[in-house]
Order: C-alpha cells, then structure tokens, then sequence
C-alpha cells in the first residue's frame, strides 16, 4: 500500500526497482540541468514529473522561433513575452510539480561561476550546445566527485555517456582534446529532428534515476549511440579507455578547464552566426546607463533581462553580468573586439 503523500508517484513506485524508499531517494536529490535546449527541456520535464527533489536549471540564452520545433517547454506567448529560457521553464515546472523546488538562473556556466552554480549537486545532466561547457563540467565533476550525464544531438543522431568519477571514464578520457571549432557539424549546418532530444533526454533521466536511487549494477556503462532516422542503435564499449590513456583530468587530477588562462571568454554559440563575449573582472552592468550612452549610435531596446541594440551587421545582446552575444560574426577575436568597441572593455 502506498502512502496518500506519494499517490502522484504511485506508478513508478510499482516499477520494481524503484518501490518507496528509492522514491525518497529521488525526493532528496539535487539536479542540476546546465542548458536548457531540446535536451534540457527534455530532461528538467522528466526530472519534474520524476519527483526530483531540487532542480536547477541554468541557460543563458532567449527563446526564438526556431526553438519551438524541439524545446518542448517553450510555446508562443514566452517568445511574445521575450523571456529567457530558463525562467519559462521555471515557470512551466512549477506548474507541474509543486512539491519540487525548481529554480531557473539565467547566466553561462563558466570557470568563474562553475563553483556556486553547481556545488552540492548530486548529479548534472548536460543539456549544453558546445564542448567548451563539456569540458568544464567534467574537470568540475570529476574533482568534486560528483556523476554526470554527457549528451548531445545533432540532424537524427544522438549520443549519451555517464561519467561516474572514479569508475567510468571522462569526457577527456574519451575525447582527448576538445575538439576543434567547426569542425563539427552543428544544429545550424546539420539541422536537428525533434525527436532524437526526445529519445536522448529520455535515457538521460532514465540514467540519471537509476544513479541516484543506486540502482548501480543497471547503470549503462557505454557511449550510447543512436539515429532516429536510420533506427540504428550502437553501444560503444569505451570502459578500456580510463585505464589505456594517461587522462589529465582524471589520471593526473590536471583540472585544466577550471582555470581561466586570461580574464575574456568568448564562446562560439550553436546554430548560430553569433559569438558569446564575457570578462572576468565584469561582474555587473547597469542596463539603464549603458542604453543612454548608447541611444546616439543605435536603436536600443531593454528590459530587466537584457539590453539589445545593432550596429551595422551586428546585433548586441547584453545582459547585466556582463556577458554579449554579438551576432553576424564566427571570429572570435573580432567578437571580442567589437565588445571593446562598444561595451568599453
Ligand atoms: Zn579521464
């Protein structure tokens, strides 16, 4: 018999492995979904409904059109209403699951911020468009101790892995180096159905219950590859790779990705012709001012959230930490200069 207050979970507590004390477990956890794209708005849905007891979600970004076609937490009214993608899906989870505690932060994960945003997690689901982030939060994971779920999509294909520090290989374990810029394919040269952030995010949350209701002897230990479009479903045996290769991270304890080698980040940003600027030593901008000082060389429209404006090709978003997303660029250093150009830094 289960009891009234675990009714809403009633059908997974049936599921032989989990029963009601492993549904506890869930209702004790902490899960942090970085990115809330097709895949995060996947997983935080299923994290939600699952009973998770405390999940962040971070995204740095707004909701656009081409978004709804696989986001499927945002809808219409939250582009007309031109808020960030994790404060709609805040919005829509609460709706969903009360008793969760679900908060949406609006910023980039980064070696700055890696610390406060994600300490005490008990585990992270990757829902990020770039191998930059990847990297970061598998140095932070693997020296902190902590599990987390790689995964990606790209035209009908998907991949997923679960790096448990100490026990599976690592993201550098497997990858090496990070893999150069462009030369994998993106969602704005590949394009992405829909449906494969369906299956990926699926078995991400089904991994993700499965470690924290310990269930390890289940926990898949492969790269998980799958293609929607040819029904084809591999499962790469990668468990050789943690003892073979000699892993900076987590042979060497090497956390390269923690530390900031100077004080600008720029990060190209997926599907998009737009490059992601960000200083160390900014912390805080103030909206209001910086619209003023910028009226006399462009249109500027600003709310709470951000700031926007164009010069020539480009088209500046601004966000009070700091951060821009320059568009109509893939240099990064041209980025960076157009920054300094009109953000003064
Ligand atoms: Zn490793």
């Amino acid at each position: 018999m289960i009891s009234q207050s675990l009714e809403r979970y009633s059908r997974q507590i049936l599921f032989q492995h989990i029963g009601e004390e492993r549904q506890k477990l869930l209702m004790d956890s902490y899960a942090v979904v970085v990115g809330c794209g097709a895949l995060g708005t996947v997983s935080s849905s299923y994290l939600t409904r699952a009973g998770i007891g405390h999940i962040r979600i971070i995204d740095r970004d707004f909701i656009e059109e081409s978004n709804l076609q696989r986001q499927i937490l945002f809808d219409e009214n939250d582009i007309a209403e031109g808020i960030p993608k994790a404060i709609a899906a805040q919005r829509k989870l609460r709706g969903i699951n009360t008793k969760t505690n679900i908060e949406g932060i609006v910023t980039d994960v980064n070696y700055a911020n890696k610390d406060e945003l994600t300490k005490n997690a008990d585990i992270i689901l990757d829902g990020t468009d770039n191998f930059e982030t990847r990297f970061l939060i598998n140095d932070f994971c693997v020296k902190n101790n902590i599990p987390w779920i790689y995964s990606a999509c790209i035209g009908s294909r998907g991949v997923m892995m679960n790096i448990i520090p100490s026990k599976t290989p690592c993201l550098r374990c497997v990858f090496e180096t990070m893999p150069q810029m462009g030369s994998f394919p993106t969602c704005d040269t590949a394009g992405v159905i829909g449906s494969i952030a369906g299956v990926i995010g699926s078995i991400q949350v089904t991994e993700a219950i499965k470690i924290l209701t310990k269930n390890y002897e289940s926990i898949n230990k492969t790269l998980l590859e799958i293609d929607v479009w040819d029904t084809r479903y591999k499962q790469i045996d990668v468990s050789s790779l943690r003892n073979l290769n000699n892993c900076p991270t987590c042979k060497s304890h090497k956390y390269r990705y923690l530390e900031a080698e100077n004080g600008v980040m720029t990060t190209l940003i997926c599907g998009k012709n737009a490059v992601q600027v960000m200083y160390r030593n900014i912390s805080n901008i103030d909206l209001e001012k910086l619209a003023k000082r910028l009226a006399s060389i462009s249109d500027v429209s600003s709310n709470e959230f951000m700031l926007k404006f164009h010069v020539k090709d480009h088209e500046f978003t601004v966000f009070p930490d700091g951060r821009a997303i320059i568009t109509g660029t893939n240099d990064l250093s041209m980025a960076k200069s157009l920054y300094s150009k009109y953000l003064g830094m």
